[in-house]
């Protein structure tokens, strides 16, 4: 008998770094934490059980067949609004390769220059103009990139999200560009279907009571007190949410910034995102386009190199300290970079572009380039019109 190897094909989101989870083989993302979603879930689908149950039966029959048909609808789109957002990336960005993340390393200490020993370095910020803004992009010591303006990193999922929001324990995920259309519209058809059941529930009780009393109505429906009870709490929370990131949107502001108070007019830092018209604000944000995910979570990876991702992997749990400058960075050298190490980085990258051919990396799966922080993605569309030339 022969042995035959069989060698498993893996995919990337087996080896994404971070804290999220997936199912069915990579096609559904989530937070690590899901407690809070479940428990979103049976609120739900408890409280329209028991209105389907108790009361659309009497009101389908004495009021009008078409109170039940507008409910399933309502509470179709809500369940696939809640599971859109639940279950998609969010927007996460992709970590710096560890030679990616050398040469970023390499290129801050070069433009710092020594730092007398005691002192502490400059911050870690890079400007860009946007709009006629300086907008500051911070370093992620975790994901090792300048993040791309609006980006943060979300501390549960371990990982930096495009447009961050927030994190929703309530949705089981992030919120961020990918998703964030699907959050609003889930709160807003859930603030729909709540006054819409809490509606029904008082017209029933005062029909039923005409006839029959009002203890005897209660005694037939005792479901009625329990979503009248879930409708009242769930309503002041989930309509003043929904009027929150309604006011939000019509200024083009995430929740992130608006708790730091990013744009709150202090130093004369305006919106640079605003188009100062609600309209244009609210069709931007609701109605963009929709952006693919960068991370190819179902993309294979390649045979020779199946642990470029898990030798950063084991760094994603706690924040690794910052690396030392390793003079075998193999990227291209820029203006920060000293003449000295020129003609290294020079021969280094050429290995590395020879390794490369060998095995290029997927187009969606390469993080942002190193002279370049990671604007050019799909944030440079008509709003923020950024120019490269303008970065530094
Ligand atoms: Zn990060
Ligand atoms: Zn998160």
């Amino acid at each position: 008998m022969s042995a035959v190897m069989i060698t498993r094909k893996v995919r990337k989101w087996e080896r994404l770094p971070g804290k999220n989870t997936f199912c069915c083989d990579g096609r559904v993302m989530m937070a690590r934490q899901k407690g809070v979603f479940y428990l979103t879930m049976f609120l739900i689908m408890g409280t329209c059980s028991l209105f389907f149950a108790f009361e659309c039966p009497y009101l389908a029959v004495h009021l009008s067949p078409a109170i039940p048909v507008f409910a399933v609808l309502l509470f179709l789109f809500v369940m696939a609004m809640l599971l859109r957002t639940s279950f998609s990336d969010p927007g996460v960005l992709p970590r710096a390769l560890p030679e990616e993340a050398a040469f970023i390393e390499m290129e801050i200490e070069a433009a710092n220059g020594n730092v007398p020993a005691g002192q502490r370095p400059p911050p870690r910020i890079r400007n860009v103009q946007i709009n006629n803004q300086i907008v500051k992009l911070k370093y992620c010591y975790t994901c090792k990139i300048f993040r791309p303006p609006r980006a943060s990193h979300c501390s549960i999922c371990d990982n930096c999200v495009d447009r961050f929001d927030h994190h929703c324990p309530w949705v089981g995920n992030c919120v961020g560009k990918r998703n964030y259309r699907y959050f609003y519209l889930f709160t807003l058809s859930l603030s729909l279907l709540t006054i819409y059941i809490f509606a029904f529930d008082i017209v029933h009780v005062v029909m039923r009571s005409v006839d029959k009393g009002f203890l005897n109505t209660l005694q037939e429906t005792p479901g009625t007190v329990l979503e009248v009870l879930v409708c009242f709490f769930t309503l002041w929370s989930v309509v003043g949410l929904t009027g929150f990131h309604t006011y939000l949107i019509s200024l083009n502001q995430t929740t992130n910034e608006d708790i730091k108070g990013s744009w709150s007019g202090k130093n004369r830092v305006q919106n640079p995102y605003s188009h100062k018209n609600i309209i244009k604000n609210c069709c931007e944000v609701l109605c963009g386009p929709a952006y693919p995910s960068v991370l190819d979570r179902r993309g294979l990876m390649p045979e020779d190199s199946s642990s470029a991702l898990t030798s950063f992997a084991p760094s994603s749990t706690s924040i690794p300290a910052p690396q030392t400058t390793k003079t075998t960075a193999p990227l291209i050298p820029n203006e920060h970079t000293p003449d000295d190490a020129k003609p290294n980085i020079a021969a280094s990258a050429e290995k590395t572009s020879s390794h490369k051919a060998k095995s290029p990396p997927p187009k969606e799966e390469q993080p942002p380039l190193p002279t370049v922080p990671p604007l050019a993605s799909p944030e440079t569309d008509a709003e923020t019109s950024i120019s490269k030339d303008k970065m530094y």
